[in-house]
């Protein structure tokens, strides 16, 4: 059977492993000039793989991810990826990288593992107009036209790889929108003497009085808005709204004293001003000195209020404007329909199989992505090929 496999990320490249394992005759089409180009960004270059913690929150709400998830188990994936020669650690959250700590050395592993059991490449061509031949399927690589009896479109999305386009194989009309997420976010009510700031907090996410979500974790103050791996979890909730094109009043609220009580922050800083503390000096060893002076400014002049001031260092609001763009953002939100896909088989009305980020499912941060990406391939399988597979090293 000669395959073809639309994009050389994880989740074409361990379709191809895998195919090529089994002896098919699978070629990989890839836009860019080399393999797995995300994947050599991912993790601050270091390959945040996977996660051992991996369950169905870690997404948004799809019956693919459960399908997925309850077939391929992380031993599994950690069996797959040994058998590239990807060899995994993970640290005290969960969160999987290779030994190596290298994600060019991953995409090393990964082209390496096709190359020696026959799966072909060819960089620097976009395929696309795929159109079924009775039960074949031609598709348009590069100058040339070619047949294939299987295509697998893997093609990713936008985030951080700005012209890529995904309706150039299935028509748009099967896609929810299309939304970046996992990125900053713009805020109406930013300080700019923040910018650049950083912060262990907890945030929460409200619309209005309703709390949508809450981290905890660095938060990095920008001159525009908010940064930092919590806010980019909580951007995907307003990233998956919008994908069903529902909008709200979103406020962050940021909690920058968690490890104490507001009833304890105000009696400290109450034991302060009784003791004769300038104003600037209250937050001393509490709290950075330039985020002191915006708690201050936001609680009101009075000093002595000790209640508000408190209440302000616990509950810091952002009003949010919008998610900064795909050159911004690690994953989207949104993508080819559930209600076109075949859960059991991952395929389209015309027997295309989608795998990926193309899906309409995105995780948040911690190595989900990846996981998802790599997972779906390795789901459309039977149990026998993953195994001959795993074996081959
Ligand atoms: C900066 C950054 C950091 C990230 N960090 C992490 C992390 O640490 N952990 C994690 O789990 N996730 C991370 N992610 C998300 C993760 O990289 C993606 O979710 C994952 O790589 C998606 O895999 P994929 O194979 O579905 O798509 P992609 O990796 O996007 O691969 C799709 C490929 O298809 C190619 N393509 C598209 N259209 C065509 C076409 N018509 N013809 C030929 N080729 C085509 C593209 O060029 C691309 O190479 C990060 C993302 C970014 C941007």
């Amino acid at each position: 059977m000669k395959i073809l496999v639309i994009g050389g990320g994880m989740a074409g490249l361990t379709y191809a492993i895998v195919a090529a394992k089994n002896g098919y005759d699978v070629t990989v089409a890839e836009r860019n000039p080399r393999l797995g180009k995300k994947i050599s960004m991912t993790g601050n270059g270091k390959c945040n793989i996977g996660n051992a913690n991996v369950n169905a929150s870690c997404y948004n709400k799809s019956a693919i991810v459960s399908n997925v998830l309850n077939k391929i188990s992380v031993d599994e994936y950690v069996k797959f990826l040994y058998s590239c020669g990807i060899v995994i650690y993970a640290d005290n959250e969960g969160r999987m990288y290779p030994l190596s700590d290298s994600a060019n050395g991953v995409v090393d592993c990964l082209r390496e593992q096709l190359e020696k059991y026959g799966g072909k490449t060819v960089c620097g061509v976009e395929a696309s107009n795929c159109r079924k031949v009775g039960d074949r399927y031609e598709v348009r690589i590069g100058g040339g036209k070619y047949i294939f009896d299987k295509v697998v479109l893997a093609c990713g999305s936008r985030s951080q790889s700005l012209d890529v386009n995904p309706y150039t194989v299935v028509s748009q009309n099967m896609f929810t929108p299309l939304v970046p997420s996992l990125t900053p976010v713009k805020v109406f009510n930013m300080d700019g003497v923040l910018n650049g700031i950083r912060v262990k907090a907890d945030v929460t996410l409200l619309d209005g009085a309703l709390t949508l979500g809450k981290q905890s974790g660095e938060v990095l103050f920008k001159d525009y808005g908010l940064s930092g791996i919590c806010i980019f979890n909580l951007s995907s909730i307003i990233a998956r709204k919008q994908v069903q094109r529902k909008n709200g009043n979103y406020i962050f609220s940021v909690d920058l004293v968690p490890s104490m009580s507001q009833w304890d922050l105000g009696e400290l800083l109450y034991t302060r001003i009784k003791a004769g503390y300038e104003r600037s000096k209250l937050f001393y060893g509490i709290l950075h000195n330039k985020v002191a002076e915006i708690v201050l400014k936001r609680a009101g002049g009075d000093v002595s209020d000790v209640s508000k001031l408190s209440e302000t260092a616990k509950n810091l609001q952002f009003e949010f404007y919008k998610l900064l763009d795909y050159s911004m953002s690690q994953v989207t939100s949104g993508g080819i329909d559930d209600r076109y896909i075949d859960t059991d088989t991952l395929s389209l009305p015309d027997g295309i199989v989608a795998l990926g980020e193309v899906l309409n499912v995105d995780g948040i941060c911690g190595g989900n992505n990846l996981y998802f990406a790599a997972a779906s391939a390795l789901y459309t399988f039977s149990e026998t090929e993953r195994a001959t597979a795993y074996k081959k090293l």
